[in-house]
Parts: structure tokens; C-alpha cells; sequence
């Protein structure tokens, strides 16, 4: 059987409750029961005492002494819960017994325990009785009998479980129903959040989930889940907005590349004009097919291979590889680039993604140096961490594109350095490399001073 969860919750509620209610009416109950009896039992007891001392013992017979008053009370009173007294030899022969007996006889139970109480029938009545031995000079004489109607109790006892049985029932059912709404009311969060969130698609991801009026953990989800809609829209815009800037990035070198063509079969020219034009197409094509595979190094670093952080390499010889890679930039700018290691422990970090990272920034540091400038690399290992300070004395960036120098096609003043190639991807590459390996980079920079990175390699990275 599928119930809702309204159901659900309204139903264990009535199961809990169902349960203590049965403990709580069965306690009432036998609570009411016991004292019932023990009342009866205590009259019992009284009534048996009372005529064992008004008795005469003649011989083998055993008589009551008041009879005749007795017989007058009979005739005058009516006794609503009459207690009947009878007398029998060890034989289980009648000696005497109550008026109101009349013709009836109280059955002799044969028990161990005398002075116990029972239940017995008398005619169709259930009866409580009581048998106590009567004794002269120590010897059993006989038995002195006295019993009472239960029916008055049974009846009330029997009004009494159907009462509570009924109310049970009752309240049973009224419970579910009342819990049934009052769940129904505190799922209305639920509910509007699978409403909002199936409206939701990508062109409407604007759309905010309400927010419950009081701070509880509906309200938590329900701001978690806006929270969460917040991030995939921002995401999603950051998508876009790659997109139309690849896109940007990639049609602008094709429509000069196309330009350049189509001026130059318009008509016949010099050798000269097609070498140049052609060498300067192929340069475009170059840069284009560089953007493109950065482009899809971003992608793959977004797929963010966990694999690829396990093999290390230590950071000195890393350095090195990449100063190798630009021998020749570093030559012809005259540069000196100088290493410097501090504390010589052993500096391992995830070698794919380090090597992104440094060799943007060191190219980065090359590129935007001017001929004779020093480059200082510095390597300092500090608690658990490692960190690798880049530092030039190049043409430095603006104060204020410091904090844009990571956005995809960000370039910093590109017109005032023409002829330093670039696409502005360099950085954004660096930046999703270290965020992969939980690596830190910040950077200081002056304009026409220099710029500093500084990027902290986490031991656990
Ligand atoms: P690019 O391909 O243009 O170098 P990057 O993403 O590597 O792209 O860098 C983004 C911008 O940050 C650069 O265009 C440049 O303006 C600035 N920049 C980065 N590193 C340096 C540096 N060491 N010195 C001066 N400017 C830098």
C-alpha cells in the first residue's frame, strides 16, 4: 500500500498514540475494577464477621440468634445491594441462612483457603462470596457463607469498557484526521518547492523557491535550494558568456584571415605581397588553432580529472623543465632569470596541473619583460605548504584590472603592447589548474615596476 507522506506521518502519529491510549484505558480500567472489588471484599469481609458472632452453637446444629429481628428488617427495608449469609456444618449440610435468600441456597465451594474471595453463580447472577470456618474450642464447627450480588458492578464495569472503548475509537479516528491536516499543512513548504522546481527549466532559472515564514529546516531547504538554483544560474551565465566570447575571440582573427584573402586574389601581385600576406595568415591560423586547444584544455580542466593530481614531481626540476621550453624568448630579451631555493625538503606537487599553472605565469613573467630585466623565482617551503614566488620587473598592470586578470579573454591594456601575443586564456587556465589542486595564487603588481605571483602549493593538494 503507497501512502503519501501526509498519510504516513498522520498514520504513525495514530499508531503512537493508539498504543499509549490502550495502556493509559486498560490501567483506568483495572484500577476501577480492583477498587470495585475491594470494596465488595471489604463489605464481605465486615458482613461475615458481624454474623459470626451472633450465632449459637446447640450440638451439631449452628442457628442464627437475631433471626426474627432479621425477618422485620426484610419485611420493612428494600436493600438495593442485599448481602446474604448462610450457615452449613462441616457436611456441607444448611444450618441457616439470611431471609433474603428465601428458597435459594449459596453454593459450598470445597477450597483450601478459607477467607478468600470468589466469584460463584446464584440462580443467572454472578456472585462475589466469602467462606470463613466457624470454630468452637478450637474445633471446625461449621462454615459461615456471605455473598453479594456482582451484577450492579458488572454493570457499571461493562458501561465503564464500552465508555472507554467507543472514546477510544473515537478519538482514534479524529486523531488521524486532525493530524492528517496539520501534516498536510507543515509539508505546504514541500510542496511549494516541487511546484517551483518543476517549473523550472534553463530560461527560467530566475525563479526562487518561497521561503517559509518560520526559521526551521524547511526553511533551510528551502533557502539551500535557492542557494542552489542561484549557483547553476550563475554558472550557466559564465557559460554563456564563454561561449559568446570564444565565439568573439574565434571570428575576428577569421574575418581578417578572410579579408586578407579576398584582397588578394582580387587581382595579380607581387611574390613579395603574396609571401607576406600568406606568412601573415599562417600567424593567425596559428593563433586561432592555440586558442582553440586552450579552449579545450578549460573544458577538460572543468571535467576535473582526479587521476591526473596523483603523479608528482618535485618543483626545482619542474622550473627547470619550463625555462628550458623558453630558452630561446629568455635569450633573445637577454633576461636573467635566477632560481632560488630556500629550505632544500623535499618539494613535491601534482605535476600536470602545476606545470599549467607555472608555465602561464613564467611565460607570463617573459612576455611582459622588457630586454635586460630580471626574473626571480623563488621557492620557500613553509609548515605544510610550498610556496613559489614569481617575480619580474615588466611593463606591470593597472590597479584596477588587478582583479580581472583571471576572466576568460581578459587583457590588460592590450592595445599599449600590440606585439605581445596573446589571448587572455593563459591566466583562467592557471587559475582552474590551482583551484583542482586546492592551490592558491594572488598577485601584486605595480604598473611599469613589475609584477609578483605568488602561488601556495598545499601539501595535501
Ligand atoms: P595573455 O595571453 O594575454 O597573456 P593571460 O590570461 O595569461 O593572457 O593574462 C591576462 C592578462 O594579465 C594579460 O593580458 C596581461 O595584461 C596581464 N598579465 C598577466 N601576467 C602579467 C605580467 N607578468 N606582467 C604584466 N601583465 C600581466
Amino acid at each position: 500500500m503507497k501512502l503519501s507522506f501526509r498519510n504516513r506521518i498522520a498514520l504513525n502519529y495514530m499508531i503512537a498514540t493508539a498504543v499509549i491510549m490502550a495502556i493509559i484505558f486498560s490501567v483506568v480500567f483495572f484500577i476501577v475494577q480492583e477498587t470495585m472489588y475491594q470494596n465488595i471484599d471489604n463489605n464481605l469481609n465486615f458482613e461475615a464477621s458481624k454474623h459470626s458472632g451472633e450465632i449459637k452453637i446447640i450440638g451439631e446444629s449452628i442457628q442464627f440468634i437475631n433471626k426474627a429481628e432479621w425477618e422485620e428488617v426484610e419485611h420493612k427495608e428494600i436493600q438495593i445491594n442485599p448481602i446474604f449469609i448462610q450457615i452449613i456444618d462441616v457436611n456441607g449440610k444448611l444450618m441457616d441462612k439470611s431471609p433474603n435468600l428465601k428458597s435459594d441456597v449459596l453454593p459450598f465451594k470445597n477450597i483450601n483457603e478459607y477467607g478468600t474471595h470468589f466469584n460463584t453463580n446464584l440462580k443467572d447472577q454472578t456472585i462475589r462470596q466469602i467462606q470463613k470456618p466457624i470454630e468452637s474450642n478450637g474445633v471446625t464447627k461449621g462454615y459461615m457463607l456471605a455473598a453479594m450480588t456482582l451484577e450492579p458492578s458488572m454493570m457499571v464495569l461493562n458501561k465503564l469498557r464500552n465508555t472507554l472503548l467507543i472514546s477510544y475509537l473515537v478519538m482514534l479516528c479524529g486523531l488521524y484526521f486532525i493530524s492528517r491536516y496539520l501534516a498536510g499543512r507543515s509539508i505546504i513548504p514541500i510542496k511549494n518547492i516541487t511546484q517551483t522546481t518543476n517549473r523550472i527549466t534553463k530560461n527560467n532559472l530566475n525563479e526562487r523557491v518561497e521561503l517559509p515564514v518560520y526559521k526551521d529546516e524547511l526553511y533551510d531547504l528551502s533557502s539551500g535550494i535557492n542557494q542552489l538554483l542561484q549557483r547553476i544560474e550563475n554558472a550557466i551565465e559564465r557559460e554563456r558568456q564563454f561561449t559568446s566570447d570564444a565565439s568573439h575571440e574565434l571570428r575576428t582573427p577569421l574575418a581578417s584571415l578572410r579579408g586578407t584573402l579576398e584582397v588578394l586574389i582580387r587581382k595579380p601581385r607581387e611574390i613579395k605581397e603574396y609571401e607576406e600576406k600568406i606568412t601573415y595568415s599562417l600567424t593567425e591560423i596559428d593563433r586561432m588553432t592555440e586558442t582553440t586547444e586552450q579552449l579545450l584544455l578549460l573544458a577538460r580542466l572543468d571535467a576535473n580529472n582526479n587521476e591526473l593530481n596523483k603523479i608528482l614531481i618535485s618543483l626545482p626540476s619542474l622550473i627547470n623543465e619550463i625555462l628550458v621550453r623558453y630558452d630561446k624568448d629568455i635569450l633573445i630579451k637577454n633576461l636573467k632569470v635566477e632560481l632560488q631555493i630556500q629550505n632544500k625538503t623535499e618539494l613535491l606537487v601534482p605535476k600536470y596541473h602545476a606545470n599549467l599553472i607555472l608555465d602561464n605565469i613564467i611565460n607570463n613573467a617573459i612576455k611582459y619583460s622588457k630586454h635586460n630585466q630580471s626574473i626571480i623565482i623563488q621557492i620557500i617551503s613553509i609548515d605544510n605548504s610550498i610556496l613559489c614566488k614569481i617575480k619580474d620587473e615588466g611593463i606591470g598592470i593597472k590597479h584596477e584590472d588587478i582583479p580581472n586578470v583571471f576572466n576568460h579573454f581578459f587583457r590588460s591594456e592590450a592595445l599599449e603592447h600590440k606585439h605581445i601575443s596573446g589571448n587572455g586564456l593563459g591566466l583562467s587556465i592557471a587559475l582552474k589548474s590551482a583551484e583542482a589542486i586546492n592551490a592558491i595564487i594572488s598577485l601584486e603588481s605595480e604598473p611599469n615596476a613589475g609584477t609578483t605571483f605568488k602561488i601556495n602549493f598545499l601539501s595535501k593538494s
